[in-house]
């Protein structure tokens, strides 16, 4: 089978056994097969959306329908805007106007794969603000001069504040200027897997030979080797091996090296020796200036007084201001209407209701025990150690403040006799997290994780 319409028909035919006709209507109506070579098909897309829900959702489908179609196993790339959709693309952040899809050759989408970078992320798209400035331009210094500038860099910061995307676009910049360096992105988790995976195949010479030939190594959310001491010891050693060789590494955690539990002290060394920058939650003013030049990216017009609005609600992260003007945008798609300031107030203030009831405390509680190493039970118990009465007023604090559950109820939740329990508890903590950084920095990470339940 050659033609490559047939090829995707015959997917789509397969896919109508698994995925919902309404999901195939709306998505699939907008996503086709742009080319397909030995081992890269390279799926198109309309848009960012398509591509976001069909990547997300549908990749392992798609890959099995491919497989059983054509009889090969392929990699596939997914892009944005091609040709056959014409003047209906929306060009936001679009894939087929970077240097790196402007002709997509074979070398260049096999390189893209190879590196695991999605080229949606570069240093063009990402908006530097206050909150970003340092780590942004330690990325772009590293990009310039690789293994020279800091080796490594480690970029830390709370979920959906653009560590990954910077991060990708340091690798994006440098296959750009020069496609023959090698770059490989990976998440902790990946680089754990390929490892488990050459050891089980007898293989770990060429899993080393992999890492230790590249110009730039990238590894995302490294919080996660505190589980894994084996990986620690490879990581470790890889690192040093590219190190030695001038070659680049840059990490990304949720949070600084001295505070990533059950770290060997050489790789937390290691970590903390070249630059440690930090990406913090955008002001104000910066939101308003990714949602600026977002919604142009999107081209939809907004009117300042919207995108004030969006920013003064969603106060967090990134991530989920894209997903408000995701939501404006598709209202205008569907309805052909941009809802007015207090429309998108209402819209937005639901959204927030939504997502404080899906918060219980029961997560709170978990997510504290979690960060101070105890267990909810001992959170409950009547220990008065430091070491667990401390985790438990934050515990009460955080479901006071942030859930404003009534005194009693806290006090009822965790076993306390009465509400002046609680009120010296909130108190007490905020009192405490102005001396002490370290209660305040873990308290905060597990409000930081809460607010994220109640984005999910
Ligand atoms: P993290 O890795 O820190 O959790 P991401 O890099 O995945 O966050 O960012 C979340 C989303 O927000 C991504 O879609 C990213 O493109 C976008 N984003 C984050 N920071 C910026 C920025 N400064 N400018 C533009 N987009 C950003
Ligand atoms: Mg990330």
């Amino acid at each position: 089978m050659s033609n490559q319409n047939e090829i995707w028909n015959n997917v789509i035919d397969k896919l109508t056994a698994q995925v919902p006709s309404s999901s195939l209507n709306a998505w699939f109506s907008r996503v086709y097969l742009e080319k397909i070579s030995n081992d890269v098909a390279v799926i198109n897309c309309a848009d960012t959306f398509a591509r976001d829900w069909v990547e997300g959702k549908y990749k392992p489908l798609i890959k099995t329908a491919l497989q059983d179609v054509t009889g090969k196993s392929v990699k596939l790339a997914f892009i944005v805007g091609g040709q056959a959709f014409g003047k209906d693309v929306n060009p936001m952040l679009p894939v087929s106007n970077s240097p790196l899809f402007n002709s997509y050759t074979k070398a260049v989408v096999d390189k893209a794969v190879q590196s695991n970078l999605n080229n949606r992320y570069t240093f063009e798209t990402f908006i530097v603000g206050q909150s970003n400035r340092l780590a942004h331009a330690a990325a772009e210094a590293v990009a310039a001069r690789l293994g020279s500038a800091y080796n490594p860099l480690f970029i830390y910061g709370g979920v959906g504040l653009g560590k990954t995307h910077l991060m990708q676009s340091i690798g994006n910049r440098v296959m750009q200027q020069d496609p023959d360096k090698k770059v490989y992105y990976c998440a902790s988790e990946t680089f754990l897997n390929e490892m488990v995976e050459a050891i089980r195949g007898g293989k770990t010479s060429q899993f080393r030979e992999k890492y230790r030939q590249l110009d730039l190594l990238v590894i995302d959310d490294i919080q996660f080797v505190s589980n894994w001491q084996e990986t620690q010891n490879e990581i470790f050693h890889t690192f040093n091996e590219l190190y030695l060789a001038n070659k680049q590494i840059v990490f990304a955690s949720d949070r600084h090296p001295s505070e990533i539990p059950n770290l060997m002290e050489r790789l937390r060394s290691r970590f903390e020796g070249g630059m440690v920058a930090d990406i913090s939650e955008p002001t104000f003013e910066t939101r308003v200036a990714i949602l600026k030049k977002k919604s142009e990216q999107m081209v939809i017009h907004l009117p300042d007084e919207v995108l004030v609005t969006i920013a003064q609600y969603v106060e967090s992260n990134i991530r989920e201001l894209e997903g408000a003007l995701n939501k404006i945008y598709n209202q205008k798609t569907v309805m052909g209407t941009i809802p007015s300031p207090t429309e998108v107030q209402e819209m937005l203030k639901k959204d927030l209701e939504v997502k404080r009831k899906k918060v219980s405390p029961a997560l709170i509680i978990k997510e504290v025990a979690r960060e101070f190493n105890v267990s909810t039970t001992q959170l409950k118990g009547t220990s008065r150690s430091a070491q667990i009465s401390i985790p438990r007023q934050v515990a009460m604090y955080i479901i006071r403040e942030d859930l404003q559950y009534k005194l009693e109820d806290v006090a009822k939740i965790l076993n306390r006799k009465d509400h002046t329990t609680v009120l010296s508890a909130v108190k007490k903590v905020s009192l405490i997290v102005q001396k002490d950084s370290a209660v305040r920095d873990r308290m905060e990470r597990v409000r930081r994780l809460v607010k994220r339940g109640m984005a999910g």
